[in-house]
């Protein structure tokens, strides 16, 4: 394959692209779809809005000639949408691409999984925040438990799919689960990540004292598991890795707050309804949509696309310190984190 590299104004490779296919989701995690908001009067996107598998593929396929190596699915709720397994067929087949993942609150992977290995899925990431099932009940704003969710994860893993587990701590909310989950994890095929609370979109209330910071994550798992840092995989990964100084197992955490990891973020996302953002705290995407719809195709997207990602200067976690908060940003549930 003949990948062209494009990097950005801060010489940041292209190499990852965040797919969201839906909007739609079954949970309402009170961080991110709050059922207050995300109610029967919400404006969820109709299905014409939709980017359809052709156009996914098409976009993916010359973000592919651009130097993308991993595509991850994600939404709203990704299994909430149609048929995903013909789209991983199709994604799987393009030329360059390594790596194809999901992440899913899990509920649907019992359905699922088989069918996402077979398409070309090699690893899904399942988010679970806490293992009391009247707290996880309530953070996902529907009464469920945490059992669906694990025999989501099982089936998964049952596939062969790798499984990764995201919990997203608040202070106050479930921060005492930290401890339990890594537990829990510890001893599974699983690998739990602990991700701080990010100010994504304007909905879910965010407060600088409701993060709990890596430091004090690593504080409270290191009262009983003495922890080693690892090397990351690759330069653009997210979650600063550790492992069990017992040798059993390795955990994630991800500091987008107290620990920023903008100089190396290669990630383009796309929206479900076609914007490409350059950044999760964007405030604007670019529509690819209607420029699609009219015929843009082939080299001449590539190239549309490569203008985009040779602009980009989006350094916004490092620059937190600096803004206001007052800027209007993205919801989560629309871009998929
Ligand atoms: N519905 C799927 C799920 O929950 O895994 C995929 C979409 S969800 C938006 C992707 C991930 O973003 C989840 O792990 C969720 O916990 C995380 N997330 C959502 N809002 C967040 C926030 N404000 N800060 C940090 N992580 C957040
Ligand atoms: Fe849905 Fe995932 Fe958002 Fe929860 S975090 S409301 S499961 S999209
Ligand atoms: Fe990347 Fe934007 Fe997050 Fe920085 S703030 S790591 S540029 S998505």
């Amino acid at each position: 394959m003949n990948q062209k590299k494009v990097q950005d104004q801060l010489k940041r490779p292209l190499t990852d692209l965040r797919i969201s296919v839906t909007d739609q989701c079954n949970f309402r995690c009170q961080y991110c779809m709050p059922s207050d908001v995300f109610n029967e009067a919400y404006p969820f996107l109709q299905n014409k809005e939709l980017l359809s598998w052709d156009e996914i593929v098409a976009v993916a396929e010359q973000f592919a000639a651009l130097g993308v190596r991993k595509i991850r699915l994600t939404g709203g709720e990704p299994l909430m949408r149609k048929d995903l397994p013909s789209l991983i067929k199709r994604l799987y087949q393009l030329p360059g691409i390594e790596d194809l993942a999901l992440t899913t609150n899990g509920v649907l992977l019992p359905r699922y999984a088989e069918a996402l290995k077979e398409a070309g899925m090699n690893r899904v990431t399942v988010s679970l925040d806490a293992l009391d099932g009247t707290l996880f009940g309530k953070i996902n704003g529907r009464g469920i438990g945490v059992e669906p969710v694990l025999q989501g994860m099982q089936a998964a893993h049952e596939a062969g799919l790798a499984v990764k587990v995201n919990m997203m701590v608040q202070k106050g909310i479930n921060d005492h689960e930290i401890l339990p989950m890594v537990r829990y994890f510890k001893t599974s095929p699983y690998i739990l990540r602990l991700i701080e609370f990010m100010d994504v979109g304007m909905t879910n209330g965010w407060q600088r004292e409701n993060v709990v910071t890596k430091a004090e994550m690593l504080a409270i798992i290191e009262q009983e598991f003495p922890l080693m840092p690892i090397a990351p995989h690759d330069p653009g990964e997210v979650a600063s890795r550790f492992a069990f100084v017992d040798g059993e197992n390795e955990l994630g955490i991800i500091s987008s707050i107290s620990d920023t990891f903008c100089k190396d973020c290669s990630r383009a996302r796309l929206s479900a309804d076609g914007k490409l953002y350059t950044c999760l705290f964007a405030s604007r995407g670019t529509d690819l949509v209607t420029p699609l719809r009219k015929g843009l195709q082939g080299e001449a997207l590539r190239s549309f696309l490569q203008s985009i990602w040779e602009k980009r200067t989006d350094r916004y976690s490092d620059e937190r310190q600096e803004r206001t908060g007052t800027k209007k940003k993205i919801e989560m549930s629309y871009i998929g984190g």
